[in-house]
């Protein structure tokens, strides 16, 4: 194929279960109308960007499912390559940080395939030459060394983003808590989504797998309700797959910022029909998937930020913590804008310093941090047909 040709095409099979057995042949199923894992050489040097978002079982469906990650790292393994599984969650990129995170999502359980868990913690300033928004970033190294990177992400929705699959997936690539600076310097969503879209551009994963076998919906990207959807998607093109995985869940390329851009830069078709599907998109497609509230409400043609702090408080979603949260502070270590402060072991939220960016939500364990959306925001929504 053409390196400058949009590639469409993307892979789905059926896998009801986590079985080992039927994992393993719904991944045959799916790489073979790729050549199977041909471009796969001995002694190639292979990353899973794994998305780790979280530490929580694989039963939460908030992280891959550890026999997804086996099954392909022993099929990579049988062709001679070099396996490493790794991610930069939020928070301090370091041993004791990772170490949790691959035990509580079982995805440790790849090294009894012969893969290796990523300890290397460097860092470097990598240029983003073709970048729309964002010229630099700081590098996870061991995606870097790698000779080709798999983007292993799960299918789920956003607080954020609406949706959250490969092109997502691959803001892991930032080390830890650097992440953080993006999301104060583009509080905007669709400004937020091309940063996403450059760091994916930059690492253009060779391929991207999303396990949906298992979804979350709801309140994801960490504390969401697990679904079963019996489905796995491939593509060489993580925007396509993207597309598609969305598709399934009841969205659109126009719901979902990073697709939007997506589509402006020419990586993908405006619609899923328009992609190159190996098996049966419309199978799987549910029209019941709860979704999140998405992206920036426009009224007279402003973005919300732009508004007063009166109008801030009546349209703009925002963080509240239920009567589940337990006091821990780890949304106040997680929050950009510093908008978090403890009393009497209960986040206090300033809203005028709030960005809206859901990262409390993400590293809450108990799932107390909500979206809460104003009557004036749902009404609006109601109003845009989202
Ligand atoms: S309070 Fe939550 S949503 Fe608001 S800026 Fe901080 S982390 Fe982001
Ligand atoms: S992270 Fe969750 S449980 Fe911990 S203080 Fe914040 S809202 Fe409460």
């Amino acid at each position: 194929m053409d390196q400058m040709e949009m590639d469409k095409r993307v892979s789905i099979a059926e896998c009801e279960n986590y079985e080992e057995a039927s994992v393993e042949a719904a991944l045959d199923k799916l790489f073979a109308p790729f050549g199977a894992l041909d471009w796969v050489k001995p002694g190639m040097r292979i990353a899973i960007k794994a998305n780790m978002v979280i530490a929580r079982n694989p039963d939460k469906a908030a992280t891959p499912h550890p026999v997804v990650a086996r099954a392909l790292t022993r099929r990579l393994v049988e062709r001679g390559a070099e396996v490493v599984l790794g991610d930069s969650p939020g928070g301090p990129f370091s041993r004791a940080l990772l170490e949790s995170y691959y035990r509580v999502t079982k995805l440790n359980s790849i090294t009894e395939e012969g893969g290796t868990l990523n300890y290397d913690f460097g860092e470097t300033v990598v240029k983003v030459p073709q970048g729309k928004v964002i010229d630099e970033f700081f590098c996870c190294d061991f995606l870097l060394k790698a000779d080709a990177i798999i983007d292993l992400c799960k299918l789920k929705t956003h607080g954020l983003m609406g949706f959250t699959g490969a092109c997502k997936n691959m803001f892991g690539g930032v080390t830890g808590v650097h992440k953080a600076e993006y999301h104060y310097r583009f509080p905007e969503h669709g400004q937020f989504a091309s940063m996403l879209v450059d760091i994916c551009e930059f690492f253009k994963p060779t391929l991207s797998i999303c396990d949906g076998i298992v979804a979350m919906e709801g309140n994801g990207p960490s504390m969401g309700d697990p679904r079963h959807m019996g489905v796995l998607l491939a593509s060489f093109n993580p925007h396509a797959m993207d597309l598609a995985a969305s598709y399934i869940i009841g969205f659109s390329a126009q719901d979902i910022p990073t697709l939007s851009d997506a589509v402006s830069r020419g990586l993908i078709p405006q619609h899923a029909h328009d992609l190159t599907v190996y098996g049966d998109m419309d199978a799987f497609r549910v029209t019941d998937f709860k979704h999140q509230p998405l992206g920036d409400i426009q009224v007279f043609g402003l973005k919300t930020q732009w508004f007063s702090d009166l109008a801030k408080a009546l349209i703009v979603r925002r963080p509240v913590a239920d009567d589940t949260c337990i006091g821990c502070g780890k949304c106040m270590e997680a929050c950009p804008a510093r908008a978090i402060i403890m009393k009497e072991k209960r986040p206090k939220i300033d809203r005028k310093k709030c960005i809206s960016c859901f990262c409390c939500g993400e590293f809450c364990p108990t799932g107390a941090m909500k979206v809460y959306e104003p009557l004036v925001a749902r009404i609006l929504h109601a109003a845009q047909g989202k």
